[in-house]
């Protein structure tokens, strides 16, 4: 190893700590920081992503990179150097991209818009949140702009590629549209030929003391460690690893309908698991790569694939509730005194047009992901004003799923991205659906009891298979290569609508 090499690295995990610091005050912000913080907040975001942003594109990382890429470091292309050169190499184009100035007013309008969104969602005012939203999207559009839109593609393509390298708006589009045909199709199927499963299971009133409880208690089963993480309470659950050995996550709950807040729990849990095995030195990887694209995750469709594994994959099974429900029957009191694992199992697993993505079932969540595709994809082209946003966002509610958005606060209110600037980020969700659905295929041929395993709650012959097969291998490939790798065909739809049609027509009794 050169000392370039060293050198390199270095200055990634000098990079990463900064980053961490980061991912802190952003959690922070989320759970526990006051209201009244919010302007100091701004400033703190402001004034780290300066420093971040001259650390990432100090012309020094420039000339380390271009002697690690002539003096033989990356002769070997498969080896670990010869990947983290050629992801450092991205990271700093990306980087050197933006000016200095951007960087900062993104950072500070982010966290000033998240407030600005919080209150106009509460008040379900979008009025209030229309200029902040206005400025975000001019600074996303000016971020594209800086990156550039690949050749032969748009100006939207330049945001996918930050969270999912390589994506484009044309591959999506041709990925997402005939998806949604057919999930529409099968809503329709399941809701004009079939029964409905029976859902007065999840009526049952838990109090969010005991469904905590129970979260932690299956966070700890399927192999989230509690020592390296904590879970919290937050509007809009997510997951944050903020460093080695330090990973959050935040769910919220209500009485009724517990699943919400477990899967929400679960979900998270995918991600956090993810995020403690990637080998950043902290116990459980065999290298301590912080700082190194080898120690971060591959993308967000990847990253999305494990939260979706374990929520809809695992969580909506059969084989999970004959393990579960005797100990959620044990903690969450006498409201599931008598209820099967067989009820669970299929309360859990309806496809019902409905409002808020966060709480949509496993079939229609897709078609909410690509109204905001759709949506996200105007903006930045310039086809639609963001005046326009809620007419156009209800009408293609109304186009999709069929709903009426009776307000803004239950439309384009709902979600925290644009008000923290990420636009190109929600096609990572669906595409993480289609990814776990395809590494599902795979595991099950590998692990041919992986459902007798999951009924007994034995998890862990899985969660080492992510280990091993994912996680340890940091940015080591990219999605579509590890995807090839794994499953051996590049990533289709084929088997998400298998495993969503092979379960569903059974539940609604359609042969
Ligand atoms: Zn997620």
């Amino acid at each position: 190893m050169t000392d370039t090499y060293q050198e390199l690295c270095e200055r990634g995990r000098q990079s990463a700590t900064l980053d961490s610091i980061s991912a802190l005050m952003g959690w922070d912000q989320e759970t526990y920081m006051p209201a009244g913080g919010s302007a100091a907040r701004a400033e703190q975001a402001a004034a780290l992503a300066a420093i971040r942003h001259d650390m990432k594109t100090d012309p020094r990382v420039g000339e380390l990179i271009e002697a690690c890429e002539s003096n033989g470091t990356m002769s070997d292309p498969d080896s670990p150097e010869a990947a983290n050169v050629r992801e450092f190499r991205r990271d700093y184009d990306l980087a050197t991209k933006l000016p200095k100035d951007l960087v900062t007013e993104l950072a500070k309008t982010a966290a000033l818009g998240q407030e600005a969104w919080k209150s106009a969602r509460a008040d379900s005012d979008f009025d209030t949140f229309r200029p902040w939203l206005e400025k975000l999207v001019g600074l996303a559009r000016r971020k594209a702009e800086c990156y550039g839109a690949p050749k032969g593609g748009e100006l939207y393509d330049a945001l996918l590629n930050v969270y999912e390298p390589g994506a484009t708006s044309a591959e999506i589009e041709s990925a997402f549209v005939p998806l949604g045909k057919r999930l529409g199709d099968l809503v329709a199927e399941l809701n004009e030929s079939g029964t409905p499963p029976e859902t007065e299971v999840l009526n049952a009133e838990i109090p969010a003391d005991r469904q905590h409880e129970f979260g932690l208690f299956v966070l700890d089963a399927i192999g989230f460690d509690l020592r390296s993480g904590r879970l919290d309470v937050t509007t809009h659950p997510f997951c944050e690893g903020v460093a080695p050995g330090d990973t959050r996550l935040t769910t919220r709950y209500r009485d009724e309908h517990f699943t919400d807040a477990l899967y929400g729990t679960m979900h998270e849990a995918g991600h956090g698991i993810y995020e403690q095995n990637l080998p950043k030195g902290q116990g459980h990887g065999p290298a301590d790569c912080f700082g190194q694209p080898l120690g971060e995750s591959i993308s967000l469709g990847i990253h999305e694939s494990q939260s979706r594994m374990w929520e809809n994959f695992v969580g909506r099974s059969r084989a999970f509730w004959e393990w579960a429900l005797p100990h959620a029957q044990k903690m969450l009191g006498d409201a599931l005194a008598g209820v099967t694992p067989e009820q669970l199992y299929r309360a859990v697993n309806t496809a019902r047009p409905s409002l808020i993505r966060v709480e949509a079932d496993e079939v229609t969540y897709n078609l909410h992901i690509l109204i905001r595709f759709e949506m996200e994809r105007a903006i930045i082209g310039g086809d639609l004003e963001v005046g326009d946003i809620p007419a156009a966002w209800n009408e293609k509610y109304k186009h999709y799923l069929g709903v009426d958005v009776p307000d803004d606060r239950r439309g384009c209110l709902q979600d925290i991205h644009w008000s923290g600037g990420m636009m190109g980020y929600f096609p990572t969700y669906c595409l993480g659906n289609l990814y776990a659905a395809q590494l599902w295929e795979s595991i099950n041929e590998q692990i041919p009891d992986l459902d007798a395993q999951i009924s007994r709650g034995e998890f862990g012959p899985l969660k080492d298979w992510l280990a091993r097969n994912i996680h340890q291998h940091g940015r080591r490939y990219r999605a579509g290569e590890l995807c090839q790798r794994l499953t051996g065909t590049p990533l289709g739809a084929d088997p998400l609508l298998r495993h969503l049609e092979g379960k569903l027509r059974p539940i609604y009794g359609i042969a």
